[in-house]
C-alpha cells in the first residue's frame, strides 16, 4: 500500500525503530511523545543479533557497531567465586551472522531519533482513539489530535491505548525480583573489557556487560516481595547488605557506583495477550508483549515488530485492516513465547522453585559452551530476519 499516514503512540525503541521503518518505507509518520524530554528508562541494554538485524535493514549497522560493546565472552561465575562456565560467543555469531551488542541506552536512543525523519512532537499524551473506518485519530489530553490511515501503539508496558484495543485493563504482573542497573567506567578489578560476566547464587544475580565508551552496563538482581523501595542515597549500601561476602570485582563495582543515576525497579511483564490488533490500531512492542528482561530480548522483539509491521503494509494490498491482522498472526506467536519463556527463566534464576535454581546451578556448571551459545541462537533465529 502507498501514501498511507501514519500516528506513533511512543518513542521508546519500538516507536522510534518503527518510524525509521515506515518513513524508509515512503509513508509518512508522526511520532506523539507524553514526555516533554526523551529520555530512556534504564542504563543499558543487551541487543541480541535478531534486535540488530532489524537496524541493519534499516542501514543502521555500522553506526549501531560504533555504540556497541566488544561482547566476545559470557562467563558465570558463583557468589563463591567458583568459575562454573566460559563460554566463547564465536559460535552463536556464526550461527545467526549478526554479533549482538550490549549498550548504553541513551546512545540507542539518540541513534534512533538521528535515523529518523519524519516528525516527533512530545509534551503529548494521548488519551484515547476514535476509529471511523477510513481512517483513525489519536486525542491528546492538550485538546488536540492527529488523524492518520493507522494508529500504532507503542506506549510501553502501561499502556493507555492497550485497554480499548482489548476492550479490558490488564495490570502488569510482578515477576518477584527488583533490578538495580547503570553504568560504570569498565576497568580491569570488574571484569575483563570483552566479556558479559554473571555471578549467581543465593537466587541473586549481579553482572556486568561491555558497552561503548570503555563502559560497563552493570545489574543486580534480587527476588523481593512487592512494594520494597529505597531512595538513591541509601541504594549502596542495600545492595552491599544483598550482595554481603560476594566476591571481590562484586564489592568493587558496588563501591564504583553512583547511587544517583542507579535505577531501582520492581520487574514486570504482561498477558500472553491474544488481540494485538483492533481496526486500525495495533499494539506493539511492550505495549503488546512485555517480558521480563531474562532472555534480553524485549526490545529486539520490538524491532522485529518494526520489520513485520512494514513488511506486510508494503507487501500486502488488501486493506490496513488486513496487513494489520497479519502482523497479529505472526507477532502473537513469536512474542507471546518469548514472554513466556521469559517468564520461566525468571523463576529458574530467582528461586520460584528453590530446588530449580539449585538444579540450574548445577546445570551451568556442566553444559557445554556450545548449547548455551545454540539455545541462544534457537531464540535468535527464531525471528523474522534469519
Ligand atoms: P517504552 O520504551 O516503554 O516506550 C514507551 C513510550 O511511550 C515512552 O517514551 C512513554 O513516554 C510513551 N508513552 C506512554 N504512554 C503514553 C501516552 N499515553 N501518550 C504518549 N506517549 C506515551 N530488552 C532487550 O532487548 N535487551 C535487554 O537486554 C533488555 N534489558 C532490559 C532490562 C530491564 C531492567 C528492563 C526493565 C527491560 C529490558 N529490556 C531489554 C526490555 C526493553 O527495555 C523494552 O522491551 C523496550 O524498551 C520496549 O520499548 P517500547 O518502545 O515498546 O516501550
Amino acid at each position: 500500500m502507498y501514501d498511507l499516514k501514519i500516528v506513533i503512540i511512543g518513542a521508546g525503541i519500538g516507536g522510534l525503530t518503527t518510524g525509521i521503518a515506515l518513513t524508509k518505507a515512503g509513508y509518512q509518520v508522526e511520532i506523539y511523545d507524553r514526555v516533554k524530554e526523551l529520555r530512556p528508562a534504564g542504563a543499558g541494554i543487551s541487543l541480541w543479533s535478531n534486535g540488530v538485524k532489524v537496524l541493519n535493514k534499516l542501514g543502521l549497522g555500522d553506526k549501531m557497531a560504533a555504540i556497541g560493546g566488544q561482547m566476545n565472552r559470557m562467563q558465570y561465575r558463583s557468589c563463591k567465586d567458583e568459575l562454573l562456565n566460559d563460554i566463547s560467543l564465536q559460535p552463536l555469531i556464526a550461527e545467526v551472522g549478526q554479533r549482538p551488542y550490549p549498550v548504553a541506552r541513551t546512545d540507542l536512543q539518540q541513534m534512533l531519533l538521528e535515523a529518523f525523519t519524519g516528525t516527533v512532537k512530545l509534551g503529548s499524551k494521548c488519551v484515547g482513539f476514535e476509529d471511523v473506518g477510513d481512517s483513525v485519530t489519536a486525542i491528546f489530553e492538550d485538546g488536540n489530535s492527529a488523524t492518520g490511515d493507522l494508529l500504532i501503539a507503542a506506549d510501553g508496558v502501561r499502556s493507555t491505548l492497550r485497554a480499548y484495543i482489548l476492550g479490558t485493563e490488564i495490570e502488569p504482573r510482578y515477576a518477584g525480583y527488583v533490578n538495580w542497573n547503570g553504568l560504570v567506567k569498565a576497568s580491569e578489578d570488574l571484569a575483563p573489557k570483552n566479556t558479559w560476566i554473571i555471578y549467581v547464587g543465593e537466587h541473586k544475580r549481579a553482572s556486568m556487560m561491555p558497552v561503548g565508551g570503555d563502559r560497563f552496563y552493570f545489574f543486580f538482581d534480587v527476588p523481593l516481595p512487592k512494594g520494597t523501595s529505597t531512595p538513591p542515597e541509601a541504594r549502596q549500601q542495600e545492595l552491599a547488605n544483598f550482595f554481603q561476602g560476594w566476591p571481590q570485582p562484586v564489592q568493587n563495582l558496588i563501591k564504583q557506583i553512583n547511587p544517583f543515576e542507579t535505577n531501582r525497579l520492581e520487574i514486570h511483564d504482561i498477558g500472553p495477550i491474544d488481540t494485538f490488533v483492533r481496526g486500525r490500531v495495533a499494539l506493539l512492542g511492550d505495549a503488546a508483549h512485555s517480558t521480563t528482561p531474562d532472555l534480553g530480548q524485549g526490545g529486539c522483539q520490538a524491532m522485529e515488530d518494526a520489520e513485520v509491521l512494514t513488511r506486510y503494509l508494503l507487501t500486502t494490498n488488501i486493506s490496513v485492516e488486513d496487513a494489520l491482522k497479519r502482523y497479529e498472526r505472526e507477532r502473537k506467536e513469536r512474542a507471546n513465547a518469548i514472554v513466556l519463556k521469559a517468564r520461566k527463566r525468571a523463576d529458574q534464576i530467582h528461586g520460584k522453585e528453590p530446588e530449580i535454581t539449585e538444579q540450574w546451578y548445577q546445570q551451568l556448571r556442566q553444559e557445554s559452551p556450545l548449547d548455551v551459545t545454540n539455545a541462544i541462537s534457537k531464540t535468535i533465529l527464531g525471528g523474522p530476519l534469519r
